[in-house]
């Protein structure tokens, strides 16, 4: 028998009770209770961001709400400066691109953070510049960027910090006021322990005046339409209501349990991963910043990447990810984030281990589980 499991960064698994929670029966989104509903999401959102603002939600995939803090913040022709470090950063240059911005990048080699400097001194220089979108981590690498240091340097300039969440959105802690972050993009499929389907995207004191003055062409994405339905606890089009449900579960969940505790855990995992990988004699993909949310392991000369992946996933049913780009074949990826315990990340160490060892690689097999363990039976 084959189950199966996902251990990739995105999608990730759903919990039981979550899916429960999404099984009950359907409700009007117009129906006076919902605004009930839509009030814990809000409420949720709000504790998970560690925000006073507004943070909407949209039925999307991440990218949309990526989209529209495009759309929502620039006019044609507007200078926006967008760190591309991997295969997401360059998708914040394709957003520019596609609605007549004049995108400046911050090129930074894969494997790399950026560095906040160069955003300070291309600042310094040009004050027409309006944005600064980055990731909080690059899933195509397993890099962190250092938002905190780059919301810093933004909020002694006039631009704005953008920051996509998405894959690192409760499993590291980004608080989006004591940091001074300005807009903040989420999605559900990552560390929230959901379907894909939903996107989220908080939008800060210093973004609500540049909202206002934005003439890029918008409709679904308008911010200002739906913060004023969303205040009111409505959406301004259909909600997603069977995944409010589990949102709002989720939410239970993670206040029962503590974010501090998921953050912690999330770590944990990651450290006896770092200690499996260490005892193979393999390295992080990330040179820097490496994250907790996931761990891109750089493959010994010989071992073909894809190879490892589609090993897991034909003989095992074990969904990790592969590189992308100038990362393809080079690496794979496995994900600690969300709803995803020791005994998987031990699960996920044995796998690779054999995928390794039937790759013919000569290393000690066994010795990524007992690293793992031993980081584990200490905690
Ligand atoms: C997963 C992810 C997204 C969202 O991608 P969608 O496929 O649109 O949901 C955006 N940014 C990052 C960094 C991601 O990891």
């Amino acid at each position: 028998m084959k189950k199966v499991t996902l251990l990739s960064p995105g999608p990730t698994p759903v919990p039981q009770r979550v899916l429960l929670a999404m099984a009950q029966p359907l409700i009007h989104h117009r129906a006076p209770d919902f605004a009930g509903i839509f009030q814990k999401v809000r409420d949720g959102l709000k504790m998970v961001y560690e925000t006073k603002s507004e943070v909407l939600v949209y039925s999307s995939s991440g990218t949309g709400a990526m989209e529209s803090a495009v759309v929502n913040l620039l006019s044609p022709g507007d200078k926006a400066i967008f760190v591309n470090g991997g295969k997401f950063g360059e998708r914040w240059g394709s957003l520019l691109r596609a609605y007549g911005c004049q995108p400046l990048e911050i090129k930074v080699p894969w494997g790399y953070a950026a560095d906040p400097a160069q955003a300070a001194a291309l600042l310094a220089q040009d004050p027409s510049i309006k944005a600064v979108y980055v990731q909080a981590l690059e899933t195509s690498t397993g890099v962190e960027h250092p938002v905190e240091e780059l919301a810093r340097v933004c909020r002694k300039s006039n631009a704005l910090l953008v920051v996509d969440a998405v894959s690192c959105l409760a499993a590291t802690r980004l608080p989006m006021d004591a940091w001074g972050i300005d807009v903040m993009v989420g999605g559900s499929q990552k560390a929230l322990m959901l379907p894909p389907g939903l996107a989220f995207v908080g939008i800060g004191p210093r973004a609500l005046p540049v909202m206002k003055e934005s003439r890029l062409p918008k409709f679904y994405f308008s911010w200002d339409k739906e913060i004023k339905n969303q205040r009111e606890n409505k959406g301004a089009f259909t909600s997603a209501v069977s995944m409010f449900f589990g949102l709002i579960d989720v939410f239970e969940m993670l206040r029962e349990y503590g974010m501090d505790k998921v953050y912690a855990e999330t770590a944990l995992r990651a450290r006896a991963f770092g200690a499996a990988m260490e005892a193979w004699g393999l390295k992080s993909y990330a040179r820097q910043n490496p994250s907790p949310a996931l761990t891109a392991v750089e493959c010994p000369s010989g071992i073909d990447g894809e190879a490892v992946v589609k090993w897991l996933r034909g003989k095992y049913g074990i969904f990790i990810a592969g590189g992308q780009d100038e990362a393809k074949g080079r690496i794979f990826r496995v994900a600690h984030m969300g709803y995803i315990t020791e005994f998987d990340t031990l699960q996920a160490v044995s796998a690779i281990e054999m995928a390794l060892h039937g790759l013919g690689y000569d290393f000690n097999m066994g010795s990524g589980v007992a690293a793992a363990q031993q980081v584990f039976g200490e905690d």
